[in-house]
């Protein structure tokens, strides 16, 4: 950890090319971008083809995704020619889950809901990380109260061992949208619709009046609850 965080004082925070190039450097191969095609993951994918370089990259198909997810998926291979890592819940596990509590439990309460969540995100992420040292995420600090304390490189208590590169954190979501139409960059057409945060289809709705990004997921909880279980803790720079 001293050895990334070192590197990553050397830097320029709020250069994302910077912070993923360190971050490749440092990994090599050992390192994934985890993609769920919202429009940082998109924009940081191209910035790394723009580079020249490559990295895995990994998504988790909940089985729930928007349609739309899937056709930003399929563009993106196109324009990349890269291969998607889609990593998919255990089906005896979810098939449980519906048998017993049907469909739509995820409605009922909060602890149904990090329960679906666990089962189509959280335990797939963990299949979805074993090969690697490090993972880069899309989270930024202007997404929401909850995201305002994240660090560049962070300790990840969620996968003992591992490291979590967040190369957009200062971001904001204006910088996302004018490198996106600088370069073509492919995205999820929902964004168009009134989304600013997508997630499964059944819990992501649109924002409205000015609503902070991740109004639009689980709108039925408070703050304190809004982070599906993929990110939780950590210390960093
Ligand atoms: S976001 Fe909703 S449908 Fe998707 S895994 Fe979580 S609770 Fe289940």
């Amino acid at each position: 950890m001293n050895e990334i965080v070192g590197k990553m004082n050397a830097v320029d925070r709020t250069n994302p090319r910077e912070i993923l190039s360190a971050a490749l450097d440092h990994f090599d191969s050992k390192v994934a971008l985890s993609m769920s095609f919202q429009v940082g993951g998109c924009v940081m994918l191209d910035m790394i083809n723009q580079m020249g370089r490559e990295v895995d990259v990994v998504s988790l198909d909940t089985g729930r995704l928007p349609e739309e997810t899937y056709e930003c998926a399929e563009e993106i291979l196109r324009r990349y020619g890269i291969e998607i890592k889609w990593v998919h819940p255990r089906h005896e596990v979810v098939e449980s889950m519906i048998r017993e509590k049907g469909m739509f439990s995820f409605r009922e309460n909060v602890e149904n809901r990090k329960e679906c969540c666990g089962i189509r995100k959280v335990e797939p992420l963990v299949r979805a990380l074993e090969p690697y040292d490090a993972w880069i995420t899309g989270r930024r600090v202007d997404q929401s109260k909850m995201r305002s304390e994240l660090s560049l490189v962070e300790e990840d208590p969620a996968h003992p061992g591992k490291i979590k590169v967040n190369p957009i954190l200062h971001w904001t979501v204006g910088d996302l949208w004018e490198y996106v139409h600088e370069h073509h960059v492919p995205y999820n057409r929902l964004y168009d619709e009134g989304y600013l945060s997508i997630g499964c289809e059944c819990c992501t709705r649109p924002c409205v009046g000015g609503e902070d990004e991740r109004a639009g997921r689980w709108w039925g909880e408070g703050d304190d609850h809004k982070e599906c279980g993929l990110h939780i803790g950590g210390s960093g720079i």
